[in-house]
């Protein structure tokens, strides 16, 4: 989820990129899961978020949206989030034995954490949270800790989506009509999250074609 804040009252400071050395690595959590718990909307999900978890769990959207993910509005932009559940408010993912369940896809937000990303111009580098994550840690470089297949391709597409999601605010903030508001928002949802993905094949590849042919078709919709 995306926060306006003061990066001085909640970072160390620094801005790395992905090939800087950073205090992130956690050592294996050891014991802990407290960012799995009580994390209310804010591990939104992004299109290859989705498709990763459908594609590594072999559920569709709908079954997901049953169970362990909800959808909730943010910034009048409706996204789909991890969903927190039961007596701990807990992620569904998270197993018994406090690890999680689907650690090899699981979202980039997890991957991230305690990292956080900060946009700027054309682009994002990253921020370590500093009141998040109390365990003792290591350096590692930041583009291991995210760990994220083809991370060039991967950055390429966060870009994209980030000013896809900043188009649909700028579009619900210029216009009050219920009816327009609801409609882009379903137009939104259906053809990012809703229209089943081709999952089969091994690649990343078949994500990011995807992807892109919905972007440019979202962008003919949504500017008649
Ligand atoms: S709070 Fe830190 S140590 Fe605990 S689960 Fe999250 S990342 Fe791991
Ligand atoms: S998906 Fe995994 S890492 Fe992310 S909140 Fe759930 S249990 Fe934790």
């Amino acid at each position: 989820m995306r926060r306006y804040v003061n990066l001085e009252e909640i970072s160390d400071g620094k801005i790395y990129d992905e090939e800087d050395m950073v205090k992130a690595d956690c050592l294996d959590c050891s014991g802990c899961s407290k960012c799995c718990q009580g994390m209310g909307n804010s591990i939104t999900l992004d299109p290859y978020d989705v498709w990763q978890l459908i594609r590594g769990i072999g559920l569709p959207m709908e079954a997901l949206l049953a169970d362990q993910v909800e959808l909730s509005v943010v910034n009048g932009v409706i996204l789909p989030n991890l969903k927190m559940t039961g007596e701990r408010e807990q992620c569904a993912f998270l197993n018994e034995k406090g690890r999680c369940s689907i650690h090899a896809f699981r979202p980039g937000i997890c991957r991230l954490f305690p990292l956080g990303r900060y946009y700027e111009g054309d682009t994002f580098r990253y921020f370590l949270q500093t009141g998040e994550c109390l365990h003792p840690k290591t350096k590692i470089k930041v583009r291991k800790w995210i760990d994220t297949p083809d991370y060039k391709r991967n950055k390429e597409f966060i870009l994209h989506w980030h000013d896809l999601v900043n188009r649909m605010e700028e579009l619900i903030r210029e216009n009050e009509d219920d009816e327009f508001r609801k409609n882009i928002n379903m137009m939104f949802l259906k053809t990012f999250y809703l229209t089943p993905y081709q999952t089969e094949a091994a690649s990343d590849d078949v994500f990011y074609i995807q992807f892109y042919e919905r972007q440019k078709q979202f962008q003919e919709l949504s500017t008649h």
